[in-house]
């Protein structure tokens, strides 16, 4: 288990789901981790006094909002961008609003914070962004619009890694299929279907995910950047 003590570590949306279990990850190995959330304070509060981690109610769909956020923390080691909503539903229905702000939580989002993070981050630093399977393949209707945001990770990710790459900061994207939280409950209605498109037929854990971003900002990770990390059960494949 590689240590991350002493490093300064922010995810942005970690009160639940992947991005609480990414918190327990790094702090559980030593990190100063602080996590953002936006409506749910009870779980960030009872995370943060389980994992010594510091709870910052930041709205990433709140562009000023966030990068002042990010930016109070510094010089970090490892910014891990995770939180992301999912809007699913006919387009030719769905609220053009909801939409938007998905949009805004799972695209501009991710852009902004990474960029605001570089701005301080500490050479040989680590950006991942929590992008999904979906950004590749979207095997049901529906999905056009989530399946667009987890999309434009891809560019981003493959681009930034370009413009931070001569400070030997790696920008990389982790794509899971479906994984247990309230988001893709595993015992949830589209359960069996999801499990009908995978070689290994269950929900990941968010202890799986969490793995791999602390192997992607451990010291195996450094010559990992530009690129998609699927991990999925074969959903993609
Ligand atoms: P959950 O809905 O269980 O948790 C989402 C987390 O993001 C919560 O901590 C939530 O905080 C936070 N969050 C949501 N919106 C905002 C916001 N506007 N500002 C700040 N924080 C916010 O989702 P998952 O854990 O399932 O998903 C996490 C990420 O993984 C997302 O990007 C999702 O798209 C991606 N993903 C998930 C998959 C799955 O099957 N679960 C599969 C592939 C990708 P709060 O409750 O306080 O608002």
């Amino acid at each position: 288990m590689t240590d991350f003590a002493g490093k300064n570590i922010l995810v942005l949306g970690g009160s639940r789901g992947i991005g609480a279990a990414i918190v327990r990850r790094f702090a559980g190995r030593g990190a100063k981790v602080a996590f953002t959330y936006a409506g749910s304070q009870d779980a960030a509060e009872a995370l943060a006094a389980e994992t010594g981690s510091e709870p910052v109610q930041a709205d990433s769909a709140d562009r000023g909002q966030l990068i002042s956020t990010v930016s109070a923390r510094g010089a970090l080691d490892v910014i891990v961008i995770n939180a992301g909503t999912l809007v699913m539903g006919d387009p030719l229905t769905l609220d053009p609003d909801a939409v938007d702000r998905m949009i805004n939580i799972n695209v501009r989002a991710p852009y902004h914070a990474a960029v605001e993070a570089a701005r301080a981050m500490k050479d040989n630093g680590r950006i991942i962004v929590i992008g999904s399977v979906n950004g590749d393949r979207m095997p049901f209707a529906g999905g056009a619009a989530y399946a667009l945001s987890k999309s434009a990770i891809q560019g981003m990710v493959r681009g930034l890694a370009r413009d931070f790459g001569d400070r030997g900061i790696t920008v990389n994207a982790i794509q899971p299929g479906p994984t247990d939280s309230e988001m893709n409950p595993s015992d949830g209605p589209m359960a069996a279907t999801m499990h009908s498109f995978m070689a290994i037929k269950r929900h990941a854990r968010g202890e799986e995910i969490a793995e791999l971003a602390a192997f992607l900002a451990g010291p195996h990770g450094a010559m990992i950047t530009g690129s998609m990390q699927t991990i999925d059960g074969g959903f993609g494949a």
